[in-house]
């Protein structure tokens, strides 16, 4: 049993926000009886309409891909780059990735068509946990780097709070590898947050997303996400 704006929202109707709106406003009937209270719950034989059409039940699919860096993670690219949807087998649903890594970064991203699962992983308020392996230039300072963890300042605001550790420093060739772990998802955050301690990236992996990594797939693998995988998740 789900809750009737939790299905609504699934199915692609509407965000929650909206679907609980349409229920209270009476455009939605279960089993031909319109429901006008929020917490009701509906199973999946029950028959949900709304104004008049009935809810056809997607299907939901969800891969991980190892994005490989060249690839941009939009459905479509007016410059005719390659997407990450390239990489993936022939689906006959629409899906498309939660959330970015930009065109250079490689790494673990997501791709669904359940809009309402996106939303659960890339909003800032549930603090999805996401880790990333940078190469940097330069060899940040401890000083810098209990910044990038306490919040630092870029242009659209402090950072919050994120993990980070030193992994290697290469003295000779003036880079090291930093890893970090932050909760939000800003437009190239990660970059910004390394450009403003002077200490640009040069290369950079998402290694984790939630529980989820990359482990046993190579640069442009992708595989399904486990029924358990995407319940953890939700
Ligand atoms: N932060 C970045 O700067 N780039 C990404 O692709 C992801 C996080």
């Amino acid at each position: 049993m789900e809750r009737l704006q939790k299905v609504l929202a699934q199915a692609g109707v509407a965000s929650r926000r909206k679907a609980e709106k349409m229920i209270i406003e009476g455009k939605v009937k279960v089993n031909g009886v319109v429901v006008t209270e929020l917490g009701t719950k509906v199973s999946k034989t029950d028959r949900v309409e709304v104004e008049g059409v009935e809810l056809v039940k997607e299907q939901f699919v969800y891969y991980l891909l190892y994005k490989p860096r060249g690839y941009i993670s939009t459905v479509s690219d007016e410059k005719g780059r390659k997407t990450v949807l390239d990489l993936l087998p022939m689906v006959d649903e629409r899906i498309f990735p939660v959330g970015r890594l930009d065109y250079d970064t490689s790494g673990l991203i997501i791709l669904t068509n359940d809009g309402d699962f996106s939303y659960l992983m890339t909003h800032p308020k549930f603090g999805i946990s996401k880790k990333y392996i940078a190469k940097v230039k330069g060899i940040p300072s401890r000083e810098n780097l209990r910044k990038l963890e306490k919040g630092i300042r870029l242009e659209d605001g402090m950072t919050a709070p994120a993990r980070v550790k030193m992994q290697s420093v290469d003295k000779k060739g003036g880079t090291a590898i930093v890893e970090i772990t932050i909760h939000e998802g800003r437009n190239r955050q990660v970059r910004r947050m390394f450009d403003a301690i002077g200490c640009p990236v040069e290369k950079l992996k998402r290694e984790s997303f939630a529980n989820l990594t990359t482990r046993g797939l190579n640069a442009g693998e992708s595989r399904e996400l486990t029924t358990h995988e995407v319940k953890q998740l939700r």
